[in-house]
């Protein structure tokens, strides 16, 4: 019999699940409790766990956090992509240890969308989601008694989500020929109700209005959210204005970029990955170098410095809300430049246990700010159409949320509320 236990399923990050089948034993993913989560982190006892593999379902701390922590001899599963963005994470905060684990291929094993691989009498197979990593997976499993699906964190508003309940009907249902019996679904949103649904596209359109008016932008987003640093990026392109960051964002955007050009020339026809691309081009992305000296420039034909070329056309300067950023933007203080806030208002509301000190006292210190963001996760509404989608046969277990309660308040089918579990 198959048993699926969830561990910090009540809160959002750290959420852990183990599934037992009669061979093998599958952990889906070992990340670290969000800032300001109330307990420690799960003690997890590997000695006595009998682990057989962990897959990650992308690249957040609160899902990859922890993957030190794992026993050698327990191999891990991830995305290409997750590989390298975490190989890139390592290189700069000089984590020789996590460099060493992530360059093993006997205990790092990359999954590809729709490839199914087995781990003892597992099937496994990885569907590519939408979600504020650029490379998120939902897991299927099959067990010789059950099929379980595990979404991870996702959502619909990003340049990939569109397609999502057409992939869960014809990829993962096969039009109602494969049923699901066990889905345990990412809530974040069932604590967050008020948040509006604000999609990429919507905020490329204000963004390209924004950069039409403000041509000197400081941008402070996460370095590793792929579809907001397209949409801010395309709205630069839209204002012949170009981006710039620390090499280390670079690096990032560059493993974004390879994988999309990838998808596009190899895998136009396949779908089960979303299917599109465009967004990540980010070919005129430089490293930020204002002293650089650019010799010839286009049709100046003249040495110029990156920061003449700032000055002249505009930029958006990717940075972090934290200190030595401070000097990047008193740089270019006598342009007046505005500085974009896209990350989650929560970091910067005192009256919240994820309230960021450092980051509020930056931002009180950049004069103009803009805050433009899109939540990394999917309504309320795109939970019950995934819940009705999926039609789990047996329960439905929501995890990674704080408001767990909520879901039976969604539009979901009668038949399926009577399925909801609490762990
Ligand atoms: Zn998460
Ligand atoms: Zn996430």
């Amino acid at each position: 019999m198959t048993d699926i236990k969830v561990y910090n399923g009540n809160q959002i990050g750290g959420c852990i699940t183990v599934i037992t089948s009669s061979e093998g034993k599958v952990m889906i993913d070992f990340g670290s409790n969000l800032p300001g989560a109330e307990g420690a982190d799960l003690a997890f006892d590997w000695e006595a766990g009998n682990i057989d593999a962990v897959l990650f379902t992308h690249y957040h701390g609160d899902h990859i956090g922890r993957f030190k922590e794992i026993p050698p001899s327990i191999p891990v599963y991830m995305g290409r992509v997750t590989r390298q963005v975490m190989t890139t994470i390592a290189k700069y905060t000089k984590d020789t240890e996590a460099l060493q684990i992530l360059q093993d291929d006997r205990r790092v094993h990359e999954v590809r969308a729709a490839e199914s691989f087995a781990v003892k009498d597992i099937r496994i197979t990885p569907y590519l989601v939408d979600h504020s990593a650029y490379d998120a997976y939902m897991y299927l499993l099959e067990t010789p008694d059950k099929t379980i699906l595990h979404t991870g964190d996702f959502r619909g508003h990003g340049y990939r989500g569109k397609n999502l309940v057409e992939m869960i009907k014809g990829y993962i249902r096969r039009r109602g020929k494969r049923k699901v019996d066990v889905l345990l679904i990412e809530g974040t949103m069932l604590s967050r109700l008020t948040e509006k649904a604000y999609s990429e596209a919507d905020m490329l359109k204000d963004c390209t209005r924004l950069f039409r008016e403000h041509k000197y932008v400081f941008l402070i987003c996460s370095s590793t959210n792929a579809d907001t640093l397209a949409t801010f990026y395309q709205a630069a392109r839209r204002n012949r204005i170009k981006m710039f960051a620390h090499p280390y964002v670079c690096e990032q955007i560059g493993h974004f970029r390879e994988a999309a050009e990838y998808w596009e020339s190899a895998n136009k026809s396949r779908e089960a990955d979303g299917g599109y691309h465009g967004p990540y081009d980010f070919k005129y992305v430089y490293p930020y170098a204002p002293a650089k000296v650019i010799p010839a420039y286009g049709d100046l034909q003249k040495d110029i410095t990156q920061e003449e070329i700032m000055r002249r056309d505009g930029f958006c300067i990717v940075i972090k809300a934290d200190g030595p950023y401070k000097k990047w933007i008193e740089r270019f203080r006598d342009l007046d430049p505005i500085v974009v806030y896209s990350m989650w208002e929560g970091y910067l509301n005192p009256e919240h246990k994820a309230y960021n000190e450092k980051y509020k006292a930056f931002l009180d210190s950049c004069g103009h700010v803009q805050y433009m963001h899109t939540s990394g996760h999917a309504t309320a509404e795109l939970i019950a159409e995934v819940i009705n989608a999926v039609e789990p046969q047996e329960s439905i277990y929501p995890i990674h949320t704080e408001n767990a309660k909520e879901l039976e308040h969604l539009n979901i089918k009668e038949e399926l509320r009577g399925k909801i579990r609490y762990e």
